[in-house]
């Protein structure tokens, strides 16, 4: 029985929606230096494609292909960090996500038989299991990053948590209830602390 790392934190907003964000989230920093990372092994990162539906369960993945899709992660992490701020992206992420959404042919092929006449069928040879399932992971994060929800985009401000997230609420500013919790025990402690000061 392999045991897998999972985040500590229950998912952010829109990452149930958006696996691009799933992905740049799989690396989670806590108080402390303490983080986590969903695909800090080869067994780690294909129970993380299996989790997302992007990989059959029995998959097994090489360091190789692990490293290929932390590659990914980081490349998404920075051009959605560049997003947040208002920056212009890395030339180098930016080119990360079209490699990954280009480097398998993605469009289901036409096929023909007597039962069913002309259909299509996803093509996915086992070979290139890794870059198909890239592939639908860059493809969600052009499409959130061109379409409507592009500017709900926003990062937690619970440092050192970091998590990518879509603000579902204006005035939501953290990934979790436990970032928030967070944040406002601190707040309160350094309320007390000016209070000694005073006295
Ligand atoms: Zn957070």
């Amino acid at each position: 029985m392999i045991s897998v790392t999972r985040s500590p934190l229950p998912p952010a907003p829109g990452t149930d929606d958006h696996v691009s964000l799933a992905l740049a989230n799989s690396t989670v920093s806590l108080p402390g230096g303490r983080g986590t990372d969903e695909l800090g092994s080869p067994e780690d990162a294909t129970a993380w494609l299996v989790a997302h539906g992007l990989a059959p369960e029995g998959t097994a993945l090489l360091t190789y292909c692990q490293n290929q899709l932390t590659g990914l992660r980081d490349d998404l992490r920075s051009v959605f960090a560049a997003h947040v701020r208002g920056h212009t992206p890395p030339e180098s992420a930016v080119d990360g996500v079209n490699r990954a959404l280009t480097k398998v042919p993605s469009a289901p092929l036409l096929r023909y038989d007597s039962n069913h006449g002309f259909h299509r069928v996803p093509e996915h040879p086992v070979t290139q299991l890794v870059e198909h399932a890239m592939a639908q992971v860059a493809e969600d994060a052009a499409a959130l990053l061109t379409g409507e929800r592009a500017a709900l985009i926003s990062q937690c401000e619970a440092s050192p948590c970091d998590r990518f997230m879509l603000r579902t609420h204006a005035r939501r500013h953290w990934c979790s209830t436990r970032c928030g919790d967070r944040v406002r025990a601190a707040r309160a402690y350094a309320r007390k602390q000016d209070r000694i000061t005073v006295e």
